[in-house]
């Protein structure tokens, strides 16, 4: 554990009666949240907030809204589609595979609140092997995705071994990496690291920026890193309440992701989390938005704005057209053709 971002990642804010007293806020309720939902933020991200409640604070500051009991627990219905602990095989074609269970910083609103981050998230040896002993034994799967928690929290030999054995299954055609370390841990991306992915070409790596201030020197420094070492930068963004919400900033975000090589993938309408209500947005805000970036940015900085069904019903790209609505009610049609009826918010 000697890499100085191994040592970074011993010295992150998690300990709630630090982060009261740094932002002077109420212990016992910090305490509360935390108690459910893990705390931990990063130098990186600590140094991004400016002030209570702006865009970074609201991503990883906890909030008492976060133990409303509204939502879902695990609302894409990820534990019924898992074959075995460490995958989620949802599309024939490609499969996640869960290779970590923490992060260098805990987003407020993550998707899998239930697990990431708490005791015994982290996937055992033995998960990990049953894992791909799964996918060599599935030969549909031509797409793997190396997700979490953040895959880049592995050191590298570890990291490295699973690519490995993966990559070598014949059917296996394409990796990719879901990572938010090039804003919460940019120290992480070192040239071995870059050196050590790009064995697995191709290899697509999916960062998650949500805010241009995300988009410092440093992460346009380890994004520019990894493009020439010819890994494949994407991104994707979750429109978040108070965060994101608004034309002029996505605009901007999706520009300048572009300019530092990293193409904009998917705008995700908040899914129906516990314990993130607070970040959703009505659909039509993600409507809009793309109705206004169009004419506006070349094709190329708009990306898709997906809504990911309740109950592993799977991803819908949405288009003011494929809703439709009346005063109570939103439903979506899947790509099954199923009609979903969905908890819009106003
Ligand atoms: C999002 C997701 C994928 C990947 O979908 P793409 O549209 O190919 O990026 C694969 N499996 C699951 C379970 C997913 O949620
Ligand atoms: S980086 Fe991704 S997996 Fe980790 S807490 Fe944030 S949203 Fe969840």
């Amino acid at each position: 554990m000697n890499e100085p971002w191994q040592q970074q990642l011993r010295g992150l804010l998690t300990d709630p009666v630090e982060l009261a007293e740094r932002f002077n806020l109420d212990p016992q309720v910090l305490k509360a949240v935390t108690e459910r939902y893990p705390l931990r933020i990063s130098k990186a991200v600590l140094d991004l907030i400016e002030t209570p409640g702006d865009p970074i604070w609201r991503q990883f500051i906890p909030d008492p809204r976060e133990l409303e009991a509204t939502g879902l627990v695990d609302p894409l219905g990820e534990e019924d589609l898992s074959p075995v602990p460490s995958v989620v095989h949802r599309y024939p074609d490609r499969a996640l595979f869960l290779v970590s269970g923490s992060c260098a910083s805990y987003c407020r609103f993550c998707t899998r609140k239930r697990r990431v981050g708490c005791a015994g998230s982290a996937p055992s040896f033995r998960e990990l092997r049953a894992g791909i002993d799964y996918i060599a034994a599935t030969p549909q799967i031509r797409d793997v995705l190396f997700s979490g928690g953040d895959p880049l929290l592995l050191p590298d030999a570890v990291l490295g071994d699973l690519l490995d054995r993966v990559h070598q299954i014949p059917h296996v055609e394409i990796l990719r990496i879901g990572s938010r370390v090039p804003l919460t841990l940019p120290q992480r991306i070192t040239p071995a690291l870059c050196t050590l992915l790009k064995r697995f070409s191709p290899l697509y790596l999916n960062t998650h920026f949500n805010h241009p201030r995300e988009l410092t020197d440093e992460a346009l420094a380890v994004c520019n890193l990894l493009a020439d070492h010819g890994i494949v930068l994407g991104n994707q963004t979750v429109l978040l309440k108070g965060v994101n919400d608004d034309p002029e900033v996505i605009r901007e975000l999706f520009f300048k992701l572009l300019k530092m090589r990293v193409r904009p993938y998917y705008l995700h309408q908040m899914d129906l989390v516990r314990g993130g209500e607070h970040f959703r947005t009505p659909l039509n805000c993600g409507l809009n938005i793309m109705a206004e970036l169009r004419g506006k940015v070349t094709g190329m900085a708009c990306p898709q704005f997906v809504v990911d069904l309740p109950g592993g019903k799977g991803k819908v790209p949405l288009l003011r057209d494929a809703l439709s609505q009346n005063k109570q009610k939103t439903y979506i049609r899947s790509a099954a053709d199923e009609i979903i009826d969905y908890p819009d918010c106003v």
